[in-house]
């Protein structure tokens, strides 16, 4: 089986005064999460997310990683829904697990996901630089992609922070999915971020030669990130190739052992020599109890519905309004003015429009805001109005921005997604 070393390391960095990004590194699964929202909610949908797709990787075996980011988007909602606190909290996501026996003849197979604008790196020994294999899910990349702004424009836009797809943003989530073949020499980087807005590809490259041992050369990228500025949370994973098995010989490694089917029998079967079959209860049921765990199941059915329904509902809405020091504009998530039930709006981004600079349509136009079916719609609305141009009419539908853009390493479609 392929041999692989790494190691990570994470820092608040200079600015901020808490770390919203997670990462996980273990023998079969490596993991960058970047957080978002406000209070704690960025810290723990990073957590949450992460600590998810473990749990499930390690319950289903790595190839199915892809299908525990999707679980691990479901639980960060539920877990928004569930504490108001948190809601509109969300979090980026990049992946790669090691999956036995899966390429061509039985070779193994490193999985990469990515959800977001969190990064996976490949530097091969005979490249000269880094070579980026996930697509950021972004706005400036997608203006990038469709010509409307230069590679170096996206490096300084103000809007550069405006993620298009994330964890915990809508109930179904696309996940980008490529499986790679391990070469002994290869040394991939996962990071958020933190680390690519302040240190440019050269310098990663040349810290990623001069430094042999992974979680040195992890610590050396935070540090350079930190002396460019530290601006925000930095996180980096690095991951070497040691020996790139021709087949695997193996099955997975680090999965709990496997429930052995003799050991389990249903009531149904009959139970092990030696073994005792169950009593009989001691108190006969009632034969109206199955009907009344019916009616009860239905009825915890019916209200979780209910509120998810009106969760949904009260969530999937994005509006402009001021910021709180009165001079930015700013997106919120969810029903203007004051939400619904205990469903409070959340401010979800800021803009870069000063409320100064708007005309007196765009003033009015936060006094009486519209509803808009994406965080993506509002966003270039408050564009527009920060550019003095005639506001759009909102649709009355709900729209998901379309940002897929079939990135240069064309991804495998994820099992299900
Ligand atoms: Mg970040």
């Amino acid at each position: 089986m392929t041999v692989l070393r790494f190691g990570g390391a994470t820092d608040v960095g200079q600015v901020r005064t808490e770390n919203q990004d997670a990462y996980h590194c273990s023998d079969l699964l490596w993991i960058v999460a970047d957080g978002m929202g406000g209070h704690r909610g960025g810290e723990v949908a990073s957590s949450v997310a992460t600590e998810t797709v473990v749990e499930l990787v390690g319950a289903d075996g790595p190839a199915a990683v892809a299908e525990a980011v999707e679980q691990a988007n479901a639980t960060v909602i539920t877990r928004a829904f569930d504490d108001p606190g948190l809601a509109g909290m969300g979090t980026t996501l990049t992946a790669i697990s090691l999956v036995s026996g899966e390429g061509p003849d039985g070779t193994d197979v490193l999985r990469l996901v990515n959800v977001g604008d969190s990064r996976t790196y490949r530097l091969r020994p005979s490249d000269g630089v880094i070579e980026q294999l996930t697509v950021d899910h972004s706005l400036v990349a997608q203006w990038e992609r469709e010509g409307r702004i230069t590679a170096s424009q996206a490096l300084t836009h103000p809007q550069r922070n405006v993620i298009t797809r994330a964890l915990g943003v809508d109930v179904v989530v696309e996940v980008d999915q490529w499986d790679l073949s391990p070469v002994t020499g290869d040394r991939y980087l996962l990071c958020s971020d933190g680390l690519t807005n302040e240190v440019d590809d050269t310098t990663i490259t040349e810290v990623l030669r001069s430094m042999a041992e992974p979680s040195e050369a992890a610590a050396e990228l935070v540090a350079r990130a930190n002396a460019a500025g530290g601006r925000d949370n930095i996180t980096v994973v690095v991951l070497d190739v040691v020996d790139a098995a021709a087949v695997s010989g193996t099955g997975p490694r680090d999965l709990p052992a496997p429930v052995n089917p003799e050991s389990v029998h249903t009531g149904d079967d009959p139970p092990p020599a030696g073994e005792s079959p169950p009593a009989a209860p001691a108190v006969p049921r009632s034969r109206f109890t199955w009907r009344v765990a019916v009616f009860l199941a239905a009825l915890v059915l019916l209200i979780a519905a209910t509120a998810g329904a009106v969760g949904l509902w009260a969530r999937n809405a994005w509006f402009l309004g001021v910021g709180p020091d009165g001079t930015e504009v700013v997106v919120f998530q969810g029903r203007p003015p004051d939400g619904v039930l205990w469903l409070e709006p959340v401010e979800v981004a800021t803009t870069g429009v000063r409320v100064i600079d708007l005309t007196e349509v765009g003033r009015r136009a936060l006094d009486e805001p519209v509803v808009w079916g994406s965080q993506l719609e509002a966003e270039q609305q408050a564009l527009r109005l920060g550019e003095a141009a005639p506001p759009v009419v909102a649709s009355t539908t709900t729209t998901r921005p379309t940002t897929t853009v079939p990135p240069t390493t064309v991804p495998t479609s994820a099992p299900g997604a």
